[in-house]
């Protein structure tokens, strides 16, 4: 008796390990969200370390070797991730995983986009032809990809439906749960100086002005006229500069000094193979820093 119970849940552990979806996540929010609806039932490997720049990714072999084995690839989308991680599908030769098809995912599809243009220009150096692909520090939108999530799991794994939908919305009423606590932290904030337009969903969503970014277009890095030309803006005012770890630039320090403002380096991500809660505190530190 005591051996058929052994090889019955031997056999259900067998079965259950080879069910889990191996999914590649693009990046660390990406990874997060696909485990926070997957749990146990997905395989999460992330392709992007918390403080790169996305936009421009190095291809490594181990990417190619992860999406060669993937059944479903998450990204933030919008060509947020377009100049690395299309060759790398290419690449990778999965038809699993090729765009148009289920194992393909863009979270930016699944939301309302910032900033979409009409006629996408990238003549001028502009890296979001399609609209702010930066969606990841939205708690709400990232509810939203997450409802998206389970869905497009549902239909790869449909045994396991329920599972993926109840934990989706589970983590769109923790966030919601979380609210009014961090419209508490945003509250008062004198404003902020971006870098680049990637923290704009989140100043948005809480109420936080944007005063400008120090760079001129997105992707373009400052010309020291246009530094001069913030300085003569914001002389006087008051604010404070974020930006990224990756965004080490002598703009920055410059337009610190000469304004007085406080400027502070944050990743646009949580930690690789982060829970929800980590991603909770990321958006604790970036609401925090605003003042
Ligand atoms: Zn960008």
């Amino acid at each position: 008796m005591k051996k058929l119970l052994f090889f019955a849940l031997f056999a259900l552990w067998g079965t259950q390990a080879l069910a889990a979806v191996n999914i590649v996540a693009t990046t660390s929010s990406m990874g997060m969200l696909s485990r926070t609806v997957g749990a146990d039932l997905v395989k999460v490997t992330e392709l992007a370390p918390p403080d790169r720049d996305v936009h421009t990714l190095q291809i490594r072999p181990s990417m190619l070797q992860a999406l060669r084995q993937a059944q479903l690839v998450v990204s933030i989308g919008a060509e947020l991730e377009q100049s690395w991680l299309t060759p790398a599908i290419e690449g990778a030769a999965n038809p699993k995983i090729l765009p148009n098809t289920n194992g393909y995912f863009e979270a930016a599809a699944q939301v309302s986009l910032m900033d979409v243009k009409t006629n996408a220009d990238r003549s001028q150096g502009d890296v979001h032809p399609l609209g702010n692909p930066h969606i990841q520090l939205d708690p709400v939108r990232m509810a939203d990809v997450a409802l998206a999530l389970a869905e497009r799991l549902a239909k790869l794994d449909a045994n396991n439906a329920a599972r993926y939908r109840q934990n989706a919305q589970q983590f769109k009423a923790d966030v919601n749960a979380k609210m009014p606590q961090w419209q508490k932290l945003a509250a008062n904030s004198t404003g902020v100086l971006l870098y680049h337009k990637d923290a704009n969903y989140l100043l948005s969503r809480f109420n936080i002005p944007l005063l400008a970014y120090i760079e001129p277009l997105a992707g373009v890095p400052p010309t020291a006229s246009h530094i001069l030309s913030l300085v003569q803006q914001f002389r006087g005012k008051k604010g404070v500069i974020l930006h990224t770890v990756y965004q080490g630039n002598a703009g920055i320090a410059q337009l610190s000094q000469q304004l007085g403002w406080k400027h502070t380096a944050l990743p646009l991500e949580p930690a690789n193979n982060s829970n929800s809660q980590a991603y909770f505190k990321l958006i604790e530190q970036w609401l925090t820093a605003a003042h």
